[in-house]
This record gives C-alpha cells, structure tokens and sequence, in this order.
C-alpha cells in the first residue's frame, strides 16, 4: 500500500477541485492516475494556460478561443517573451471532482452506509454516510474540503446547526483543522479525522485503509457510545454487534490495568470503567480481586472446599452481572462445571506479566 500526500493535498489546494487536466497532473503527480478516477469534465473551459514559470508580468497566457478549433494560448509578458501555445479543445476543459464517487468509495472503506448528500448552500462539503455501528443510532459522516482556516470554521459551525448531535467530519489533511475547531467539534460529540492519515492506494489504484474501519472509529464510538442503561457499570465496552464471550480477550498488565480486546476493538479497562472500584476506599472491588483470581488460573474458579461453594457463588454472580452490563452479552460469561469443581470463563482472561500474591505461608 502507498500512501497519497500529493493526492490529498491537491484536493485541499485546488480552488473549488476544478482544473484542467494538464494542472491535476503537475499537482499529483505520482498520485495522477488515482484522481483521473475521481475526476469528470465540465462544461467550464480554462481562460487561462500557465506560462514557463514563474512568469512575469502579463503572465500567465490568456486562451484566445478563434472559433472552428483554433485556439491559442497567448502571453502579454514583454521582458519574458513566453510562446505561444497552439491547443485543442480538450487541453482547456475543466475537470471538477466526482465528489459522489469519491465520498461513496470513502464510505465504503470506513464500513458506512453509504447516503450522499449535498449540503443547501455551503460549497466545500459533502455528506457521504452514516455510522450505524449502535443500534438505532445513525451518525452522518462528512467530507469537506477547506482551502483556509476560516473555511473550516464556517463548515463546522454550520455543521453544528444542521446536526442534531454528534457527527463524523472527515477533511483530506488536517492543517486548516486547528484546535479551536477540534474545540467547537467536541461540543458537538464530533469528531474530525484526517484522510491522509488512514487512506491510501493498493497495487490496484483503490483507495484502502491502513487499519480496520473499528479502529480508525473507536475513538468517535468511544464518544457517541450510547451511555448505561443503569448505574452497574459507568461506561460501556463497543462490542461488536456480531461478537460473543468467546471473541473477548482480557489481558491483565498490572494490578489495575487490563487490555481488553474484541475482534480489532482494543480498550485500556480500569476498575471504575466497570464499576469495580469502591469509592469510600478507592480500592478495587471483590469482583476485580476475582477477575485477577480468573487470569492467574486460565480462566477457572477451583472451588477449595465445599463450604467455600455459597460464598464464591454470589460473588461469581455479580462479576457475571457486571460484565453482562459492561459488554452488553445477555449470557452468563462464568459457568459451573459440575464434574471438575469449578467455574469456567467463556471468554479469554490471562496475566501479562503480573506479579503471584504473596501468601502467607510463603513469607
Ligand atoms: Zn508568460
């Protein structure tokens, strides 16, 4: 995969996305055959035609149209002494960017339903899909091109008008997104991302991503993540809508530190993030103690002696209560295995480098 500073940046820079084909060359240059793909002619024909630079003054050569074919390229610069050029009606033609084709083909590397849309009266931004990745929710996706930093601050704050809530605005590079936007952005829930930064070209001159789409949108998930539906858990975990207990793995790195991961979603988990935290002591909770107890022991709960059965059971239960909540899975993660004595994670939990208790017997 190759990725496309010139193709991007050409998009940002050139007025309006419309030049002749001889300019969309010298600005892609390597990334040229990518936005021929992108591009479609206009009825409008250049009035001007660039001079051996950089020109002087009555440069550049004006496109003097003489009727049946005729048309020559001509320079009023005296002391520069540009020639004239003879050219034919295709050098002249504007080309102006496919902003559907490229907004659905965008869409469709970032896994959103594609819906295009034009916006009423503001030039320099489309709306090209929604993220559906939560039930029921539907977050329009943008793209805008800004050629200054006021044009991106006059895109946002419309945006955030027309937008009842949060929103996904995507710009080729991110040099006119200041941080004051970004500011007004997380007013909104929204998120601005930068093309340059994850879409580039495979072998096939496609546009691809270089990571998951769940990756390159965890952070605006992270935002828009619908909250608890009650106060067992403080936030929520993004599982994926197709995921179940056995596509969880939970890597403890520290005593209260885990990685969590889920198909290509990765969180750092803390016990408040799970609710696992008591807030007088601030210490973990006895369900985090047996998590930790879960990672030691590949995922078991030996039961020691059967007296011991009714007390580790209810506290099984509200770890299982938990994470339910946490991961939004209805099954119950922690099983009973009758024949071996024990209880059995559905999901995967081991220890990366954590420390043994230290027991008593041991000191
Ligand atoms: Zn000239």
């Amino acid at each position: 995969m190759r990725m496309l500073n010139r193709f991007w940046r050409t998009l940002e820079g050139m007025p309006g996305q419309a030049n002749i084909i001889s300019e969309w060359k010298r600005a892609t240059g390597e990334d040229f055959e990518l936005v021929r793909h992108f591009l479609r002619p206009t009825d409008r024909r250049a009035k001007v035609f660039r001079c051996p630079s950089p020109g002087g003054d009555g440069c550049p050569r004006r496109v003097v149209d003489h009727g049946d074919g005729h048309i020559v390229a001509a320079c009023a610069s005296v002391e520069r002494g540009c020639e004239n050029l003879e050219l034919t009606e295709s050098d002249i033609i504007v080309y102006g960017l496919n902003q559907r084709r490229l907004g659905n083909e965008i869409a469709e590397c970032l896994e959103l339903q594609t819906t295009f849309s034009g916006m009423k009266g503001l030039r320099g931004c489309v709306r090209i899909g929604e993220d559906r990745y939560f039930p029921g929710k539907r977050f329009p996706a943008f793209i805008a091109f800004p050629s200054s930093r006021e044009m991106a601050s006059k895109i946002v704050s419309r945006l955030m008008v027309e937008v009842d809530g949060p929103f996904l605005l995507l710009t080729p590079t991110g040099r006119h997104v200041v941080p004051e936007i970004d500011g007004l952005l997380a007013r909104s829930h929204a998120l601005h991302l930068a093309l340059v930064d994850f879409l580039g070209v495979n072998d096939a001159d496609r546009l691809m991503v270089t990571q998951s789409s769940d990756v390159i949108l965890a952070e605006f998930r992270a935002k828009v993540a619908p909250k608890p539906p009650t106060d067992l858990v403080p936030e929520l975990f993004p599982t994926p809508s197709w995921a179940s207990w056995e596509n969880v793995t939970m890597e403890f790195h520290a005593d209260e530190v885990m990685s969590v991961k889920c198909g290509s979603v990765v969180r750092r988990v803390e016990p408040e993030h799970m609710g696992m935290k008591n807030r007088k002591s601030g210490k973990p909770t006895l369900q985090w103690t047996l998590l930790r107890t879960l990672a030691r022991t590949d995922g078991t709960i030996p039961l020691q002696s059967p007296k011991d059965h009714d007390r580790v059971k209810k506290q099984k239960s509200e770890l299982s209560r938990k994470l339910k909540a946490y991961f939004q899975l209805p099954e119950d993660p922690i099983a009973w295995k009758p024949g071996e004595y024990l209880w059995e994670a559905a999901f995967r939990i081991r220890s990366i480098n954590l420390r043994e208790p230290i027991s008593d017997a041991n000191r």
